[in-house]
């Protein structure tokens, strides 16, 4: 549905649902049913032949709270129209079966699930898949040139959070009739807007900052609705809608997306900064820093900097997981974007199955540790990494044998 442009992010995601149901609820109720009845066959006709959106059958994605939340959604990435699916995967899969028949080019790194599809499920149905090392153009040209339909990326990636120029893959992409879809889950429509830089359709996992507080798995595809409409029958027959249920926790989950984001993305900063120059890390990787290699895309291309960052520990993999341990506010656990810190070691869990050199080769340190930073105080998060870095010496102890205290 299209939104007046004048209102701010802030805005869209409180009011970008239109819809209300017939008693005004500000918040549209679970419309927990499987099945709509109409009155007449003429006015049932109308919906199924698509000449009326009207609730119809809940897997079909034909259900108000749905469409609901699909108001919000679209309204948050100013898109035409937005589809929630029952996972991020979800999302993938159907855009990839949907959007990848003349071959998808991958362009660096992204999520595991992702990699494995183009790897691995995708060719074997015949899909041709081509993965390259982060954007490059005249790789990408041939690619391109051969007739790759499809140009799929992540920006910021996991867990290096190097970025990639949207609008400059899309010119390239554009100009050989090729379409354009980002995964935006890092970045989420607050602090980048991928269809405004020129990508065909934007994908998340809504499992992550969009439903923010680990309690809900969803994903969503955001487009015109022209790029949408080759994923309906996939979305349709996979079964890859989203459950009533969840939708209404996302629903509620996206109105405070806006603040959310804010406290993120300064809290992210305020780490970077604090802990750049720790004599105990070797890098910090955080868009939002000078230092970071594409902050000046980032700051282009960005209007937030995020609450993911990635710190490279000088002592390599035991440090970094003694530094895991003592953390008491960062929860060990994958996943991100909840409103509690995370902490997470690439090597040991998202990256386990790549060999060392791999991982090298990717820029995966065995000492980075990634940081997904929460809404608690900033000051509390701070004092928690300065304790868990400066512990030396219990952590010598615990390398050479000892188990630490
Ligand atoms: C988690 C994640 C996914 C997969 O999402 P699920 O909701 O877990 O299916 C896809 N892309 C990125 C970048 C992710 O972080």
């Amino acid at each position: 549905m299209s939104q007046s442009p004048h209102f701010g992010p802030a805005t869209r995601a409180i009011h970008g649902q239109r819809q209300r149901d017939t008693f005004g609820s500000p918040h549209m109720p679970i419309y927990d049913t499987t099945t709509f009845a109409f009155p007449d066959t003429a006015t049932l006709l109308e919906v199924t032949e698509g000449r009326r959106q009207a609730p119809l059958y809940t897997r079909y994605g034909h259900n108000p709270t749905l469409f609901a939340l699909e108001e919000t959604l679209a309204a948050l990435e100013e898109a035409e129209a937005a589809w929630a699916f029952s996972s991020g995967m979800g999302a993938i899969s159907t855009l990839f079966l949907a959007h990848g028949r003349r071959g998808i080019a991958c362009l660096g790194e992204v999520y595991g699930g992702t990699l494995s599809l183009l790897e691995q499920q995708l060719p074997a149905l015949g899909i041709e898949t081509h993965l390259l090392e982060g954007y490059k153009p005249e790789p990408l040209e041939r690619l391109l040139a051969s007739g790759v339909g499809l140009v799929y990326l992540e920006t910021p990636t996991n867990p290096t959070l190097r970025l990639i120029d949207i609008a400059a893959v899309a010119d390239q992409a554009h100009r050989h009739g090729a379409l354009v879809a980002v995964d935006g889950t890092f970045a989420t429509p607050i602090n980048q807007r991928p269809l405004a830089l020129g990508a065909d359709l934007v994908v998340h996992s809504a499992t992550k900052y969009l439903g923010g507080h680990s309690d809900l798995t969803a994903g969503a595809v955001m487009g015109s609705a022209e790029m949408l409409a080759p994923l309906w029958h996939w979305r349709q027959n996979l079964g890859t809608a989203l459950s009533p249920q969840a939708a209404s926790l996302l629903s509620r989950s996206l109105r405070t997306l806006p603040l959310r984001m804010q406290r993120h993305n300064a809290s992210a900063q305020a780490i970077a900064e604090s802990l750049r120059g720790h004599p105990a890390i070797e890098r910090v990787l955080y868009p939002g820093l000078d230092s970071h290699p594409g902050h000046a895309l980032a700051q282009r291309q960005m209007s937030g900097f995020g609450g993911m960052l990635t710190l490279e520990l000088a002592g390599g993999r035991e440090a970094a997981a003694r530094v895991a341990d003592r953390l008491s506010l960062f929860a060990l656990a994958p996943s991100l974007g909840g409103v509690e810190s995370l902490v997470s070691q690439p090597c040991a869990t998202s990256h386990a199955d790549l060999t060392p050199e791999e991982r090298a080769r990717r820029g995966i340190g065995d000492g980075m540790l990634r940081l997904s930073v929460g809404l608690e105080e900033v000051e509390d998060l701070l004092a928690d990494l300065h304790q868990a870095l400066d512990a030396k010496e219990a952590g010598r102890r615990g390398a050479s044998g000892t188990p630490p205290p």
